[in-house]
């Protein structure tokens, strides 16, 4: 029988909760326990997966296929595990699934109820994660205390608690801790009533995370513990990390959070071992150089749209012990010129994933730019059908190849949808998503990157590469590198006469970690490095 973790936030979201959730999970592995993590949303969307990036940041995508909120990909790096399709439900799937129950009569006679219906479903889908040899089920609850569409869930972890007894649960609440500049002082209020709310629904934290912009001295850690009624000992200050949000493990392991977690869950595993999360952080912290990096998006001023992007780059980076230095460039100023000596600057060149007309033609126009100037490119997913639109218009003298999601009609579509994809009418996790197989043609770059010829990575897309051009673009001199199972998909591309071009139509930011950075970031960078000594 697992025990459970339960992560809540208060005054403010933005606040890192998953960061936080996904620390705790870190330490408890580095303990050698066996652990699930878990992200609840209190939102009415059945999953994320149609929701804009500007709503709602990056939509992680698991090896099964789901589409999920970003903390996923923040529990997977920081703890090396892979999370599921059952690691994040939302109040929309939640009740989708009670009203599908009503309609198939599964409570025939019943009125269907908010208490214990709609909890009931939460409850058993945190269960859902206690599989044979789970010592542990970190479950963070999206959201924050006090608004009304969480009031369901954070009542079905408190019947958790009642259900399993004290010493099978552990509530932790990450709560904000504000510096009033004219007052010159930090404010405990409204934490204090962010614990109240708590306690008026029956939950009593066990611990208090205190985020904070300064440090927070032992009278304001009193006062917290005394109004809070959480003992001082288990009153954490977390401050803002200074060099990455890797630091987080250790800053929580040196206030022994994991052992007033291990002590309440009454749990008794060998201490942390943090060596080599510790030694990696050394890289972070003193890296040898810094690298730049060109990223041509769309949402370039969001920090959320490219988390795992972002974060596989600086994995890449890590394995070198450089620094990354990230030049966002939006995609529309490449289109009206403004953004081109931007280009100038960087070492190497990404074109990540999206959706939609936007900023299109930019993103070809840098593709071009890294094509001719011999810049370093990695192409991901929307990055790589602007990789084939831009060879087949400027190398193959395909004039107006276009993809059919920007342009129905035109002359040559060079990339499209396949048949399976055609009549799709609903949008909700209708994609081609999830792990699947790509194999590559013997001694291409992708090939000796990975050191294998069979990969299984992740998909999150409609599109494909139109067979119908494959032959004609392979004869212009573009090396169709990955196939999928039936060899009709073009899983990835590159070029022979440039020092490092590369495009996967699949996301391998998504299973980089730092502990092990992906190799195709790895190597860009690296590109990214012999290019930067060469000029
Ligand atoms: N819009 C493109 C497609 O659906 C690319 C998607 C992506 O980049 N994730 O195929």
């Amino acid at each position: 029988m697992a025990k459970y973790i339960f992560i809540t936030g208060g005054v403010v979201s933005s606040l890192g909760k998953g960061l936080t959730a996904a620390s705790i999970g870190r330490l408890l592995i580095s303990r050698g326990l066996s652990i699930r993590m878990q992200k609840l949303d209190p939102y009415l969307n059945v999953d994320p997966g149609t929701m804009s990036p500007f709503q709602h940041g990056e939509v992680f995508v698991t090896d099964d296929g789901a589409e999920t909120d970003l903390d996923l990909g923040h529990y997977e790096r920081f703890t090396g595990q892979t999370t599921s399709r059952k690691s994040n439900y939302t109040a929309g799937r939640i009740y989708w699934d009670v009203l599908k129950k009503e309609r198939r009569g599964d409570y025939l006679g019943g009125t269907v109820q908010m208490i214990p219906h709609i909890t009931d479903e939460i409850k058993a889908s945190i269960r859902s994660l206690d599989e044979e040899d789970v010592d542990v089920i970190l479950c963070e609850i999206g959201g924050t205390v006090g608004d009304i569409e969480g009031l369901t869930f954070l009542e079905a972890i408190r019947q958790i608690g009642l259900e399993e007894g004290p010493e099978n649960v552990c509530y932790v609440h990450l709560t904000y801790v504000p510096f009033i500049k004219a007052a010159g002082e930090v404010k405990t209020k409204p934490s204090q009533q962010s614990v109240a709310r708590l306690r008026e629904i029956g939950i009593l934290p066990n611990i208090l995370i205190c985020r904070t912009e300064v440090d927070l001295g032992d009278d304001v850690r009193r006062k917290l513990s005394l109004f809070c009624n959480v003992p001082q000992h288990a009153v954490i200050v977390e401050k803002d990390v200074e060099h990455s949000i890797y630091e987080l493990p250790v800053v929580l392991h040196a206030q022994d959070v994991d052992q007033l977690i291990m002590r309440q869950l009454q749990l008794n595993p060998p201490v942390a071992d943090l060596t080599e999360w510790r030694e990696m952080l050394n890289r972070v912290i003193y890296p040898k150089g810094s690298v730049k990096i060109g990223v041509v998006g769309k949402y370039s001023e969001l920090q959320d749209a490219y988390k795992s992007i972002f974060e596989a780059i600086e994995h890449g980076a890590l394995a070198h012990a450089q620094s990354v230095q990230l030049v966002k460039i939006p995609a529309e100023e490449l289109e009206d010129g403004t953004g081109l000596e931007r280009l100038d600057e960087i070492d190497a060149l990404l074109v990540p994933g999206g959706f939609g007309g936007r900023g299109v033609e930019g993103k070809v126009e840098a593709v071009r730019l890294a094509r001719e100037k011999k810049i370093p490119f990695l192409g991901i997913c929307l990055g790589m059908q602007c990789a084939i639109i831009e060879f087949a218009r400027n190398v193959a003298g395909l004039t107006g190849a276009q993809s059919t999601e920007f342009d129905k009609d035109t002359p040559h579509p060079v990339v499209c949808l396949m048949e399976e994809q055609e009549h799709v009418q609903n949008l909700g996790g209708s994609m081609r998503l999830g792990a699947s197989r790509s194999t590559f043609q013997p001694d291409t770059l992708i090939a000796r990157s990975y050191g294998a010829q069979e990969v299984f990575e992740r998909h999150r897309h409609r599109y494909e590469v139109n067979p119908g051009y494959h032959a004609k673009l392979e004869g212009a001199g573009l090396i169709l590198s990955g196939k999928d199972d039936g060899g009709h998909l073009v899983e990835s591309v590159e070029l022979s006469d440039h020092p490092w071009f590369v495009a996967t139509q699949y996301h391998p930011e998504f299973k980089s970690q730092p502990l092990k950075p992906h190799p195709l970031f790895r190597d860009f960078i690296g590109a990214a490095i012999a290019r930067q000594s060469t000029r």
